[in-house]
C-alpha cells in the first residue's frame, strides 16, 4: 500500500538554476494525483518515469504562474501522445477559460476530455471523492484566491494471508475476508475465519498541501492530526516582515502550523530564490517541530 510524496519542484515565484517551480506528486497504491504544476512540471516527470495513463488529477492551488504555467504544455504532450483517458483538473475560477483561450489560438483539438472542477478560496469543502481517497480544500491566506488540498485515504482493507487459504479459493470469498467478514462455504459447510486469512491493514493516512499561504491559523483545526503536512517556507525569520508583505510564510511559521496542528511530520519548501543554503529553514523550523523534512527534488517521501 503506497502512500508517498515525490517531489518535483521547490522553487518559488522567480526562476533559479538549481531549483524548479512548484510541483509535488502523491502516489496512492498505482494511482498518481499531481498538485501544481509550474513550468517544465513535464520533463520532471520524464525524469522520474512518471506514467501519464495512471495520472487522472491535476489539482492547482492557485494561479501564480509558479504554480501552473507547466499546464499548456503538459495537457500538449498530452494529446501528442495520443492520450484518450479524461483529465480531471481542480483549480480556481478562471483557469479552464486560459486553457481554452490557448488550445483554440494553437488550433489544438484534444482527443481528450478535461473536467474541470473549481476549488472556492473561501470554504473547506469535500472536492473529490475518490474510490482510494478523498480530498477537501484548505482555504488559504494569499494574495490572490488560494486553496490547498488535504488528501484523506480511505481506510485500506485488510491482508490477506496468501499461504493460509485452500488452492483454488475463490475470489468473492477473498474479498468478502479482505472487508473483514467471516466466510461460510455451503458446499464444504466450512467457516473461514477472517482471523486465520487476514492481518490488520495499515492505518488510513492523511496528507495535506499548503502552498501559498501568509500564517494563518485558521486551517489548524481541518489539520489536526494530520500524518504528514506540506507548508510553504518562502523565507527565514530574517524576512518575516517581506513574508507578511507578500502573504508568504517563514520556516518557523510552518513549524507552528504543523505543531499546532498535531501532524505527525513536516515538508518544506517552495523557496524564494534568494537563498541558495537550505541549512537555516531547516534549523528555524527543526527548532519548533523536530520532524521536519526540506522538500529537495527527486527525493520521496513517506507519508
Ligand atoms: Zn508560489
Ligand atoms: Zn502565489
Amino acid at each position: 500500500m503506497n502512500f508517498e510524496l515525490t517531489v518535483l519542484g521547490t522553487g518559488s515565484a522567480t526562476p533559479t538554476l538549481n531549483r524548479n517551480p512548484s510541483a509535488y506528486l502523491l502516489t496512492v497504491d498505482n494511482e498518481y494525483f499531481l498538485i501544481d504544476c509550474g513550468e517544465g512540471t513535464q520533463f520532471r516527470l520524464l525524469e522520474q518515469k512518471i506514467r501519464h495513463t495512471r495520472l487522472r488529477h491535476i489539482f492547482i492551488s492557485h494561479l501564480h504562474g509558479d504554480h501552473y504555467f507547466g499546464l499548456i504544455g503538459f495537457i500538449s504532450s498530452l494529446n501528442l501522445n495520443r492520450r484518450t483517458e479524461d483529465l480531471t483538473i481542480i483549480a480556481p475560477r478562471g483557469l479552464a477559460e486560459i486553457l481554452t483561450i490557448q488550445l483554440k489560438h494553437s488550433e489544438t483539438i484534444l482527443h481528450f476530455k478535461i473536467n474541470f472542477i473549481e476549488t472556492n478560496p473561501d470554504k473547506e469543502e469535500l472536492i473529490l471523492d475518490h474510490p482510494l481517497l478523498t480530498v477537501e480544500t484548505i482555504p488559504l491566506h494569499h494574495r490572490i484566491a488560494c486553496c490547498g488540498f488535504l488528501f484523506k485515504q480511505k481506510q485500506p482493507k485488510r491482508n490477506i494471508i496468501k499461504e493460509n487459504l485452500p488452492e483454488n479459493f475463490p475470489i468473492p470469498y477473498i474479498l468478502q475476508l479482505k472487508e473483514g467478514n467471516d466466510v461460510f462455504d455451503e458446499l464444504t459447510e466450512k467457516t473461514y475465519k477472517v482471523n486465520d486469512y487476514t492481518t490488520e491493514p495499515p492505518p488510513a493516512k492523511s496528507f495535506a498541501y499548503c502552498s501559498d499561504t501568509a500564517y494563518n491559523e485558521l486551517k489548524i483545526s481541518q489539520l489536526q492530526g494530520v500524518d504528514t503536512v506540506f507548508h510553504e517556507a518562502t523565507f527565514t525569520e530574517t524576512e518575516l516582515a517581506r513574508a507578511i508583505k507578500t502573504n508568504h510564510s517563514t520556516a518557523k511559521q510552518a513549524a507552528m502550523i504543523a505543531q499546532k496542528s498535531n501532524a505527525k511530520q513536516l515538508i518544506i519548501g517552495h523557496y524564494s530564490s534568494r537563498y541558495d543554503d537550505l541549512t537555516f529553514h531547516l534549523l528555524e523550523a527543526q527548532e519548533v517541530f523536530a520532524n521536519t523534512h526540506l522538500a529537495i527534488e527527486g527525493q520521496v517521501y513517506k507519508i
